[in-house]
């Protein structure tokens, strides 16, 4: 599955964080025998859909999509020259699909800062920085021998523009993702083969003093530094201590600084958009359930995330949206109006569809 790498400046809070995250570990929860690495935190994004599935359906439990978040410790400055712990650090940037970096606002004068003060802003350079000189020196080994390539093979033309034009950004200072040349999309496609750090989707974790939580003005200057990334706000040791309360407690403590759900939750909610997923749902009176699937799958490919033998003997999928079926009250009355759609193979999915799949097995 897709991963998000957290990383940060030492003494930002990421392991503070991480413990929150781990502490909601929801394969602990769901699934006894699951494998737990301890440097991979899986968070459920909360899907308030689901209770009300479970009401319609009588679904005994609910299972909520899941976010990985890894905790790739150490970066330094200096990372980018690739001396010891740079090099793991950067190899470990290199298998996430994602980097969620943390930022440190929170102002305590027992907690040292690497680099005297607390400045959001030029601790999102430092890190920017490294990812970018690694990215540079990646760029400028490969382009000379893709450039004599290309005067044999034309067909590589389009790589060496791409590599030339990507050089041109970094040098520039700027990260691949801020250009708008995102992993995935067709632009960063003739990249792929150089395992760029820079194109992968960014997002942004402001561990912030409780009462920056509902400061606004403060929250759009942060905004202002990391769009088109998305930023969370959040107070990290608060989310550690929230992970131990029970749900009334917890939501009494969110209560006293303002806010209506944990950091974490939309942390993992901006998380799994950031990674370009998105969920469907089945229900039945076993589980009400959120299946996670790239944006723009098919329904076959949908029914495959379930078992690979649903996508081998697809038949056709009936979907009624979610809306239609809380407003119907039950599938018998969503088909008697009409809402409950026949798709074929060909049917791209859309958030929020409640499926049941046909399939020969
Ligand atoms: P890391 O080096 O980025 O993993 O940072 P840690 O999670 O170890 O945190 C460094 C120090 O900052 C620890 O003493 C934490 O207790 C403290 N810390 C973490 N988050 C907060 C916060 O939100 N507010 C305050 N005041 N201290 C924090």
């Amino acid at each position: 599955s897709l991963t998000i790498g957290i990383v940060g400046l030492p003494n930002v809070g990421k392991s503070t964080l991480f413990n929150a995250l781990t502490k909601n570990d929801v394969l602990a929860a769901n699934y006894p025998f699951a494998t737990i690495e301890p440097n991979i935190g899986v968070v459920g994004v909360p899907d308030a859909r689901l209770g009300e599935l479970a009401k319609v359906f009588g679904s005994q439990r609910q299972l909520p999509a899941t976010v990985d978040f890894v905790d790739i410790a150490g970066i330094v400055r200096g990372a980018s020259e690739g001396e010891g712990l740079g090099n793991k650090f950067l190899a470990n940037i290199r298998e996430s699909d994602a980097i969620c970096q943390v930022i440190r606002a929170f102002k305590d004068e027992n907690v040292i800062h690497v680099d005297g003060k607390v400045s959001p802003k030029s601790d999102i350079e430092t890190i920017d920085t490294e990812l970018i000189l690694a990215d540079l020196q990646t760029v400028e080994k490969v382009l000379p021998r893709l450039q004599k390539e290309s005067r044999i093979k034309k067909d590589r033309l389009p790589v060496v523009k791409a590599v030339e034009e990507a050089q041109a950004i970094l040098e520039d200072g700027r990260t691949l993702f801020s250009a708008g040349i995102i992993q995935g999309s067709e632009r960063a496609e003739p990249l792929r083969e150089l395992h760029l750090l820079t194109v992968k989707p960014f997002l942004y974790v402001f561990n912030v003093d409780e009462d920056e939580l509902t400061d606004e003005t403060f929250k759009d200057e942060q905004r202002a530094l990391v769009a088109p990334a998305e930023a969370v706000f959040l107070n990290a040791k608060l989310e550690a201590d929230l992970a131990e309360l029970s749900d009334e407690d917890a939501l009494e403590l969110l209560e006293s600084v303002g806010q209506d759900e944990p950091g974490l939750a939309k942390l993992a909610r901006v998380g799994f958009e950031t990674l370009g997923l998105q969920t469907y749902l089945t229900a039945g009176p076993k589980e009400a359930r959120a299946w996670t699937i790239p944006k723009g799958a098919t329904a076959p490919e949908a029914a495959g995330v379930i078992h690979t033998d649903f996508q081998k003997g697809f038949i056709k999928a009936e979907v009624i949206s979610y809306e239609d079926l809380i407003a119907t009250g039950s599938t018998a009355e969503a088909r008697a109006q009409g809402k409950a759609r026949v798709e074929g193979k060909d049917y791209v999915m859309r958030d929020g569809d409640v499926v049941d799949f046909r399939f020969n097995v």
